[in-house]
């Protein structure tokens, strides 16, 4: 069954990992740009970031018939220094018309201070002069719930954003509701060793019906698995879900959300 990783972190992996998802029934994979595992010492070594996400992975990907799409922004850890966020979101535009490129992503926060504030609103005005898609990264920290929230009120100061443009990634039991209820799709990330396991996003899959819901492996540099998605979709089986819902979460619901760029054409 095909399936798409909506969230993989991909300049981190092999080209073993490449071939695995392939087999598995990946088409295609998407990468919001992120912190490397390292702080970058310059705006250029963003600009060679960015090349890669949307240039190298691409060819990478299709190596296996995959078709690989990326999303640009400086990562909120990254943006506490406010000198060199400001620079390299003076590099977006010369990429954002790139034929990969689905929008501004993944931005958000990560201790929910002031700069990282500041550098989402920035962001977010981005998307809306560009017209562009967002995908939101939410803190992995205690501080999730307030991180949202301040997020999602951050967003509503922009009446145009609409809230069918934006996901909202990493949500959990106690923010899903916030996001859904509001109007924004909603990520669930899942990792071998903490945050979501695959029961508790099958959990939550089916309290709201799988609605303006995806799932993602993020596989970036730390301790992670490419094939999480797939994973989970044999758990589903397990659990007595149809072909039909499963090829709704895994496939159809990422189309629809990410269709809503005219760039995202699956061959
Ligand atoms: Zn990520």
């Amino acid at each position: 069954m095909k399936y798409i990783e909506p969230h993989g972190h991909m300049v981190s992996r092999t080209t073993d990992d490449y071939e695995k998802m392939a087999l598995a029934g990946c088409v295609a994979i998407c990468e919001p740009a992120f912190w490397a595992g390292f702080d970058r010492a310059s705006a250029q070594g963003f600009y060679d970031y960015f090349r890669q996400i949307t240039e190298n992975e691409p060819k990478r990907a299709a190596r296996f018939g995959i078709q690989h799409y990326s999303w640009l922004c400086i990562n909120p850890k990254e943006a506490e220094d406010l000198k060199l966020a400001d620079d390299v979101m003076a590099l977006i535009p010369e990429f954002i018309n790139r034929p990969n490129v689905l929008g501004i992503g993944e931005i958000g926060l990560n201790k929910n201070s002031r700069n990282e504030l500041t550098i989402l609103e920035k962001h977010i005005q981005l998307a809306a002069d560009y017209d562009q898609l967002i995908l939101v990264h939410t803190p992995h920290l205690e501080d999730k719930l307030k991180g949202t929230r301040l997020i999602l009120d951050a967003l509503k100061n922009h009446p145009e954003i609409k809230p069918e443009r934006v996901i909202i990634d990493h949500v959990e039991e106690h923010t899903i509701d916030l996001v859904l209820d509001q109007g924004f799709w909603a990520g669930m990330t899942l990792y071998p060793q903490s945050k979501c396991s695959p029961q508790r996003a099958i959990d939550m899959l089916e309290q709201r019906r799988a609605e303006r819901l995806w799932m993602n492996s993020a596989c970036d540099w730390g301790v992670s698995d490419p094939l999480a998605v797939p994973r989970t979709m044999l758990e589903m089986r397990k659990r007595g879900w149809s072909e039909t819902g499963i090829q709704r979460v895994v496939f159809e619901n990422p189309v629809a959300f990410m269709g809503q760029s005219p760039k995202f054409l699956l061959a």
